[in-house]
């Protein structure tokens, strides 16, 4: 009732939004007349004029817009045909606007998207469409590329393989098409170069996203990241700790099936017994995936209620604990979490009590610093060995956890595949193997040791950016999508961005049919089937969406043994995945889909097809987010054409085991069930409704946890690339190593001087120590010369010597490699700490994790922690930097050469490994080359010291 409502104030007030965009639309009809008449040369003038508008007479995009719509709609027409229609120029003023323009699919967002694109592109600093793949970025970039050069703009393309030449090129062109991960792996990229003209893309100034909520919200759970190899990493534990949980499954298994046992007996006495609950509640929370037990839930539909009541019941009591001392660990399906009992931990340490309990870090910092008893060098023994202590115990639990997720929650041939030695992931949205893809966070290595393949050695995040953070950074940003509404609170919570509904070019006359339901998945693939072979007897085509490969394999091979033609789409290849979608229209055809496989392509229906009914889609699961059910509904209808759908379900759909409300099994319980009787009702239509708001609401929460955390490196990663790009540009060189210099002196002299002695008294050596480490400057004073010193004139003197050197230095070399020299060595103390600094937020963020458990808020930790190291990182840089400076020295006349070292990096997606590896085109000392102040030795053991 009150969604309705809601539904009912939403509407009009898109509807009013639109009528304001109204007579723009009228305006940019009323000038088609005056385009058609001018020649091509004449309408291609029409951009130079726009420009000298906007930039002689100070006229506004909003001012120009009408008429750019209109010379973009005659280009259009005359290019390729098609005239933008009036919704069209709608959701092109709405991109223009900054928003999420929601346009069926088959609507004609490619070409609507041109109206804005070129509108933009009149200021000069580039306009980015963003693509879900290379097939869809190319095939958009050449269909619409000749409407922009009709107009005298230039389009490029940015794919997977291109070198760095191409994708300059294609950034410098007023409109470029991309994929998301291109885009966003190119600005990490270019934040690693030591050159500006080496930096690929120009300033992000306007953005579309297209297909925007898989973009923005599917795919930003995982971020981008660059990662290589790293010498220190956990992955030991993995193969060590493997028998360790081999042998708790066992032990668990063993308990699990006592507890079965007993459940059941005591079900054969009654039914609905607390104990026999409490039982299954148990098995529920050690092994929630165990074949029996969902076998029991199955055939008692109001079994999973009373489950569930009761562990929320005992949960409010505070005595699930109590409960779980019978197992040995706990699973948590829903937040996919492992933790162990004291029983589980007694196995797991045996005679090492402390090898899974990490030492309380800042108590025991604390007793070592105010414990009298030790001098300085015995603490700082002490609180490394503390430190070790405690990261190896964390890296162990970690480990140790992965692992048990890995063995209770992840199935091989249904989370994962294991081919040629490599464990592949499944995508859990399209289905889809996603080979070089790995599980972030030690998780594959974990499923690697499970499934006893190589444990791959884990990778170093040289850079990461979630998408969120990357597309934050547009001037400004707008999205399309078929499917936008139900994500609207959430684009424009985390982005800033509105929905706008556009209305359809035809009416939409596609049937949805209610849901069907039944009782085993058995039932209900087998009505599937039916359906299939009626459709197909008659001609209509059909498309079958499934969840998941396993799902598209099981279809396959019964459809197989019926002899019914079909392609099914799991393709790798995007080509081949659109050749088959366009296909999918044509008389007769059966096309097997998992859920979002050959987005992008629509589906055009045969001859004589309309007659048939149209396209029929049928879907054999819902999926967990809403928004993923209506893209493939969507395929069906465009354009006003004929068609229907429909969603067939069962009670063990993944989605009602997890998430099924208790409504759903009562009312299945109060309308009975029989064998092979599917159920139709409204009341479950809208009970899975709420089921799937619950679980988006779960994973936006998930996602907006990654930002929260990704902000506070958002901040320093802003900070840091700033800087960076400071130095790279080099018109501040010298002053800001003066700067460093000064501050980095007076920090030294009043770290280790107290003022408020004697001169005479003051233990200079620390002092020295530290500035010849530097700045290779002795520190010399003659008995009388320290008589006279304060700690302001030490400062003084000290800057002074240090300034000599500088000055001679800069006289002993020429002004070109002087200016290298300071810029390399700022490049690389900056790279080498943020790096370190990257993995340590990591570690941090781990480490939060596990201390989360006790009164603190692991965020607000994370902040000032990381805010901390931050902090302590950016005073190391100076000090490396000055040290780099000042040791290397440069003959006359010479370019300094700084040999190579290629080191490998890795593109890759939440997680680390895999794709292609780029190679690392900078000047980088590598620690065992041969120093390149000409001493012979190797850098480590001379300057790099
Ligand atoms: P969407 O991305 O919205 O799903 P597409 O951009 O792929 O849709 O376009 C779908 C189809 O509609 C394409 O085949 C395209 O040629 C056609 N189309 C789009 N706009 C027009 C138009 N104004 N006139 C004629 N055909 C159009
Ligand atoms: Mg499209």
């Amino acid at each position: 009732m009150l969604g309705k409502l809601f539904k009912n104030i939403v509407g009009s007030k898109n509807e009013r939004e639109l009528r304001k965009l109204a007579p723009t639309v009228t305006r940019i009809n009323e000038l088609e007349p005056q385009f058609k008449g001018l020649s091509d040369t004449q309408l291609r003038g029409k951009t130079g004029e726009f420009k000298e508008r906007i930039a002689k007479k100070g006229e506004s995009l909003d001012d120009i817009l009408p008429e750019a719509y209109a010379a973009v709609r005659e280009a259009s027409v005359r290019v390729l045909g098609m005239r933008h229609f009036d919704v069209q120029l709608l959701g092109g003023i709405a991109l223009h606007h900054g928003k999420i323009a929601e346009m069926k699919t088959g609507e004609g967002k490619t070409l609507a998207a041109t109206l804005p694109l070129y509108l933009n592109a009149l200021l000069e600093h580039g306009c980015h469409l963003v693509t879900v793949n290379d097939y869809l970025a190319k095939r958009d970039a050449e269909w619409m590329g000749g409407i922009y050069r009709l107009l005298g703009m230039t389009v490029g393309v940015i794919l997977h393989d291109m070198d760095d030449q191409k994708r300059k090129t294609a950034y410098s062109s007023d409109i470029t098409y991309g994929t998301n991960n291109e885009f966003g792996f190119d600005y990490l990229r270019d934040n690693m170069k030591f050159s500006l003209e080496d930096c690929v893309q120009r300033d992000l100034h306007f953005g579309i996203v297209d297909e925007v909520d898989s973009i923005l919200i599917d795919e930003s759970r995982t971020p981008l990241i660059i990662s290589g190899p790293i010498e220190h990493s956990e992955d030991i534990h993995y193969a060590t700790l493997k028998p360790l949980i081999v042998k708790l499954k066992e032990h668990q298994d063993r308990v699990i099936r006592s507890i079965l046992n007993r459940a059941e007996a005591r079900m054969r006495e009654a039914k609905d017994d607390d104990k026999a609950i409490e039982l299954l509640l148990l098995v529920k929370r050690g092994d929630p995936k165990n074949p029996r037990f969902l076998d029991i839930i199955a055939k008692e539909p109001g079994l999973k209620k009373s489950i569930d009541r009761m562990e929320s019941f005992l949960s409010s009591q505070k005595s699930l604990h109590g409960l779980d001392e019978e197992l040995y660990c706990i699973i948590e399906e829903q937040d996919r979490s492992a933790s162990w009992t004291d029983k589980g931990l007694r196995l797991l340490s045996g005679d090492q009590r402390d090898a899974f309990v990490v030492p309380d870090l800042s108590q025991r910092l604390q007793e070592i610093d105010t414990d009298h008893r030790l001098n300085y060098r015995e603490k700082k023994k002490m609180k490394r060995e503390l430190e070790v202590q405690y990261s190896e115990t964390s890296e162990r639990m970690h480990a140790a956890q992965q692992l048990i997720k890995s063995y209770w929650l992840f199935g091989k041939d249904v989370d994962y595949v294991v081919k040629d030695g490599q464990v592949i992931i499944v995508d859990e949205f399209t289905g889809r193997l996603m080979p070089g893809r790995r599980w972030s966070d030690g998780l594959h290595q974990a499923i690697e040791a499970k499934e006893g393949v190589n444990v791959a050695e884990e990778n170093q995040t040289l850079a990461t950016i979630t998408f969120q953070n990357y597309f934050r950074m547009y001037e400004k940003l707008a999205g399309m999508t078929g499917t936008a509404d139900t994500e609207a609170p959430e684009f424009k919570k985390i982005y800033d961005l509105d929905v706008l509904v556009i209305p359809t070019h035809k009416k939409m006359i596609r049937d949805d049919y209610p849901d069907v339901i039944y009782k085993t998945e058995r039932e209900k693939f087998k009505a599937v089937v039916q359906e299939i072979i009626g459709l197909h007897t008659k001609g209509q085509p059909a498309l079958v969406g499934t969840i998941s490969i396993e799902k598209s394999e099981r279809l396959n091979k019964m459809l197989k043994k019926q002899g019914i033609k079909h392609q099914v789409l799991n393709a790798k290849n995007h080509e081949r995945e659109a050749e088959i979608i366009t296909m999918a229209g044509q008389n007769g055809t059966v096309t097997i889909s998992t859920n979002m496989a050959g987005r992008g392509t629509d589906i055009v229906l045969g001859n004589g097809v309309p007659d048939l009914g149209g396209l029929h889609v049928l879907g054999t699961e819902r999926h967990e987010s809403r928004r993923i059910d209506n893209q493939l509904r969507g395929r069906s209808g465009r354009q006003g054409d004929q068609g229907s759908s429909r969603f067939y379900l069962s009670l063990e759909d993944d989605l009602m085991r997890v998430f099924g409300s208790e409504r759903i099994a009562s009312v299945m319980d109060r309308l009975g069930m029989e064998e092979d009787q599917p159920i139709e009702h409204q009341i479950i239509s809208r009970a899975i409704e709420g089921a799937q708001k619950r679980v988006e609401g779960i994973n936006f929460n998930i996602r907006k946890n990654l930002l929260e955390y990704d902000d506070v490196m958002n901040q320093q990663r802003k900070v840091i690339y700033s800087q960076r790009r400071e130095i790279l540009k080099g018109d501040h060189l010298k002053e800001t190593i003066m700067d460093m210099i000064d501050e980095l002196v007076e920090s030294a002299v009043s770290d280790t001087i107290d003022p408020n002695i004697f001169p005479e008294e003051w233990n200079l050596g620390p002092l020295s120590d530290h500035m010849y480490n530097v700045f290779g400057l002795l520190v010399q004073f003659s008995k009388a010369e320290i008589k006279n010193l304060t700690q302001e004139s030490l400062i003084d003197q000290l800057k002074h010597k240090v300034l000599d050197l500088y000055e001679k230095k800069e006289k002993e070399s020429d002004p070109q490699s002087f200016h290298f020299l300071q810029k390399i060595a700022m490049l690389q103390a900056v790279d080498e700490l943020w790096m370190d600094h990257l993995l340590g937020m990591d570690q941090l963020k781990e480490g939060v994790g596990l201390r989360g458990y006790g009164q603190m808020d692991p965020l607000k930790e994370y902040q000032k922690e990381g805010y901390n190291m931050f902090i302590s990182m950016v005073e190391r840089i100076k000090e490396n930097s000055l040290r780099t400076f000042f040791r290397i020295r440069i003959a006359p006349q010479e370019q300094p050469s700084i040999s190579v070292p290629k080191k490998e990096m890795v593109l890759s997606r939440g997680g680390n490994g895999g794709r292609s590896p780029v190679k690392r085109k900078a000047p980088k000392i590598g620690r065992n080359d041969p120093c390149p102040c000409g001493s012979g030795k190797k850098y480590k053991h001379c300057c790099g010291r």
